[in-house]
C-alpha cells in the first residue's frame, strides 16, 4: 500500500468519526470486505463502485442494528425516526449521521411537551448527542457531549396558506434568522462588534429570503412548556426573542454567551 493510500485511508477514518462517531469504527470493519473486493473485482470503477455499496451496507446495517442497542447499554436512545411521532428530524443527515442520540429522560421530555402542543404541531428536531462517550464532540457544537443536549427548529407558517412548515427553513437545519427588529436588543451585533466572529457564521451558509412567518404564538407556547417541564434545566434563546415573545420571567431561558452561535435560528435545551 502507498503512502497516499494510508493518509487517504486515514483521512477517511478522521472524517467518519468526526462527523459521525461511529463511522470511523464501521469503516475499520469494512476493510476486510474492502480487501476481498479488490482481490476479485476486475476493472477499477467496477471495484470502486463496489466498495462504496460495501461500505454503505456496512454503514446502514451498523447504525441500524449494532450502535441502538449498544447505545443503550450506554444510557442513550435514539429519537423517532419514522413512527407517526409528533416529533421528527428536520433533515435526515442528523439521523444518518447517528447525530440524534439523548438519555431516556430528554426523549421523555421532549415528547411530552410535543404531545401537549397543538395536534397540528409537529417538532423537528436537529442536532442532538452522538451516541456514546460523554465528552466526546458532535462539532461545531460546544456542548451536546453527554446526550443532555437537543437542538429544536423554531415553528414557520407559510405566509398564504397559514399551513406549518415541515422540517427547517434551512438546507443545514441551522442559519436561518428570526433576526432582532428595530427598537429591540441586538445581541448578535454585540458579540460581532466584541470580535466573535463566529457568533453567526452559520447564517452566511443559508439564503435568507424571509418567504416564511415566524409563529410568535407557537414558538412561545413551544418555550413555555419547554421552561415548565421538570426534566429540562436550560434553554437557550437569542435574547430578543425571549423579550419578543413575552418569556422574561422564565429563568430557565437563558443568553448563552458570545462564545457560542446565536439562538434565533434554533432552540436549544438540555437536562
Ligand atoms: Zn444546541
Amino acid at each position: 500500500m502507498t503512502v497516499i493510500a494510508i493518509l487517504r485511508r486515514a483521512a477517511l477514518f478522521l472524517i467518519l468519526t468526526v462527523f459521525t462517531q461511529v463511522g470511523g469504527v464501521l469503516y475499520l470493519l469494512y476493510q476486510p470486505i474492502r480487501w476481498q473486493i479488490s482481490q476479485r473485482v476486475p476493472g477499477k470503477w467496477r471495484s470502486r463502485g463496489y466498495r462504496l455499496l460495501a461500505f454503505t451496507m456496512v454503514y446502514a446495517l451498523g447504525s441500524l442494528l449494532l450502535v441502538p442497542p449498544l447505545a443503550l447499554l450506554n444510557g442513550r436512545v435514539p429519537l423517532p425516526v419514522f413512527s407517526e411521532s409528533s416529533l421528527k428530524p428536520a433533515n435526515y443527515f442528523f439521523v444518518i449521521a447517528n447525530r440524534h442520540y439523548v438519555k431516556p429522560a430528554l426523549l421523555e421530555a421532549v415528547l411530552d411537551v410535543a404531545n401537549q402542543m397543538d395536534h397540528s404541531v409537529t417538532l423537528y428536531f436537529l442536532d442532538a448527542n452522538f451516541p456514546f462517550l460523554d465528552g466526546f464532540p458532535l462539532l461545531p457544537h460546544r456542548s451536546h457531549d453527554d446526550g443532555g443536549k437537543l437542538d429544536l427548529a423554531f415553528i414557520y407558517e407559510k405566509p398564504v396558506t397559514g399551513k406549518l412548515l415541515s422540517g427547517s427553513p434551512s438546507w443545514l437545519g441551522y442559519g436561518y434568522l428570526e433576526t432582532p427588529k428595530a427598537g429591540e436588543y441586538d445581541q448578535p451585533a454585540n458579540c460581532e462588534g466584541r470580535g466573535y466572529w463566529q457568533y453567526s457564521l452559520l447564517s452566511r451558509l443559508v439564503p435568507q429570503d424571509n418567504n416564511l412567518d415566524f409563529s410568535a404564538s407557537l414558538n412561545r407556547q413551544l418555550l413555555l412548556r419547554l421552561a415548565r417541564h421538570p426534566a429540562i434545566g436550560k434553554i437557550f434563546l437569542e435574547p430578543h426573542l425571549k423579550t419578543r415573545l413575552g418569556l422574561e420571567g422564565q429563568k430557565k431561558i437563558r443568553f448563552h454567551g458570545c462564545a457560542a452561535v446565536r439562538h434565533d435560528d434554533h432552540i436549544h435545551i438540555q437536562l
